[in-house]
């Protein structure tokens, strides 16, 4: 199709300014590898079901995109077609606090919800990116820093709204907590990245802010005593949100949030005080820095994960930084440069681990689930988007994805 006649085409669904042919300035971290042959604004519901429906008629490809933090983590390389945008979907439809539910447009961020509960000190308890869009969070679904307590975006999804693959507008469970007695589509969607539908309005579980939130603190240069402390840590009846592990310059830095009343926090700070000299905190321990290795194992493998990291790093000589969450299994990485021998060793080891390993972007290891599962989401995704309209190619139904 010619250029100029898809975009006659997008005309029947969306209002010509807010076609665009360029990435625009929110998407331009993207990339030329990115550039879609127009990005698109959507305004409302039935304009998104239209542009889906033109796309099964006219085969041209729809990429959703919410902020595109992790759009090129789901997407392998654009075909023909549309990126569309649900930033301009950011109202807040219904919202009732004293049912702890909240029914907002997929592309609000999830800093506007934040901003827009907190005056019923009141929270929405995905504590990811700030730009992030909740379409975005439950496409992918996400977790946050406490996910250990909090869990993953999907278990805070009442109902969603949704346009399928073939243009319907479908919405699916409630406003109650109990309002699914068939089969929670819902959840179909919650991890789908893009893959079996975009998401439009999503009615969210909402929580009360907890009254004190503390951080401990310990350092050592014997990982094997912070073991031991980690160990004893998942013991103890405390309100634990979440152990986190950095390294610098030497020494192992443990970190240890608790969360609940405050008075209750004041009793177990003091506990753990006692028993294992863990301090509150002054300052800031580590920035906030970005690392390019990632690897994911089971809690009880995950110290062990720290040790073949270090190990590996004195045998080829490499500098190690490493932040690693031990309630939620993962640890991130940066090591010196030429790290190619280092990750094959340390994939090796990580395969007998069933761990997972991701290294710039790239999967070199994950756990082995046959081929079953795979071809189990290929066979649903032929089946709900007949003319593969929706994010052709992506690595989500490869499995590929954390
Ligand atoms: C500073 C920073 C900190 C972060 N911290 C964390 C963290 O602690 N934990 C964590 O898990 N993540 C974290 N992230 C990742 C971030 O939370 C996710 O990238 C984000 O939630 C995805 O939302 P998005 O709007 O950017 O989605 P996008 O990147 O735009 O999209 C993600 C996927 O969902 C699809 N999609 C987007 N919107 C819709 C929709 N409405 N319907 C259907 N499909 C859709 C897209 O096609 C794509 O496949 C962090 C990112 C940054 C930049």
């Amino acid at each position: 199709m010619e250029n100029n006649q898809l975009y006659e085409i997008l005309t029947k669904a969306i209002d010509e300014k807010h076609i665009y042919s360029e990435l625009t300035d929110s998407y331009k971290a993207l990339g030329s590898e990115y550039k879609p042959e127009y990005i698109v604004y959507a305004q409302n519901t039935e304009e998104i079901a239209k542009l889906v429906k033109l796309a099964n008629e006219h085969e041209f490809a729809i990429y959703p995109i919410g902020s595109g933090s992790m759009f090129a983590k789901g997407v392998d390389r654009l075909q023909k077609g549309i990126i569309l945008s649900t930033k301009d979907l950011n109202k807040v439809m219904e919202y009732r606090p004293h049912n702890l539910s909240i029914e907002v447009e997929a592309g609000m961020t999830t800093k506007d919800l934040q901003e827009y509960l907190e005056k019923d000190n009141l929270f929405y308890p995905m504590d990811t990116d700030e730009n992030s869009t909740i379409g975005g969070q439950i496409a992918s679904n996400r977790y946050g820093e406490n996910r250990y307590i909090y869990k993953s975006a999907r278990f805070y999804v009442l109902g969603l709204e949704f346009v399928s693959p073939e243009g319907e507008i479908v919405q699916v469970g409630g406003r109650t907590v109990k309002n699914v007695t068939g089969y929670d589509i819902s959840q179909l969607l919650a991890g789908s990245w893009g893959n079996f539908g975009i998401i439009t309005k999503a009615t969210l579980k909402i929580k009360p802010r907890p009254e004190k939130n503390l951080t401990l603190t310990f350092n050592s240069y014997d990982l094997t005593e912070i073991k031991k402390i980690v160990i004893a840590l998942f013991r103890e009846k405390i309100s634990l949100a979440t152990i986190n592990i950095y390294n610098k310059e030497q020494r192992y830095y443990l970190t240890v949030k608790l969360e609940g009343f405050s008075e209750t926090i004041r009793h177990q700070a003091e506990l753990l005080r006692r028993k294992y000299e863990l301090y509150k905190i002054t300052g800031n321990i580590i920035d906030a820095s970005s690392y390019k290795g990632m690897i994911a194992l089971s809690l009880e493998n995950i110290i062990e994960g720290i040790e073949v990291l270090e190990n590996l790093a004195t045998k080829y000589q490499k500098y190690l930084s490493f932040k690693g969450n031990l309630t939620n299994g993962i640890i991130e990485f940066e090591i010196s440069k030429s790290p190619e021998r280092y990750l094959q060793n340390l994939a090796t080891i990580l395969k007998s681990l069933e761990g997972t390993l991701i290294y710039d972007d790239k999967v070199l290891v994950k756990p082995s689930r046959g081929t079953g599962y795979g071809m189990l989401l290929q066979r649903i995704k032929d089946k709900v988007d007949p003319n593969s309209v929706l994010i052709p190619q992506s690595k989500a139904l490869r499995g590929n994805l954390l």
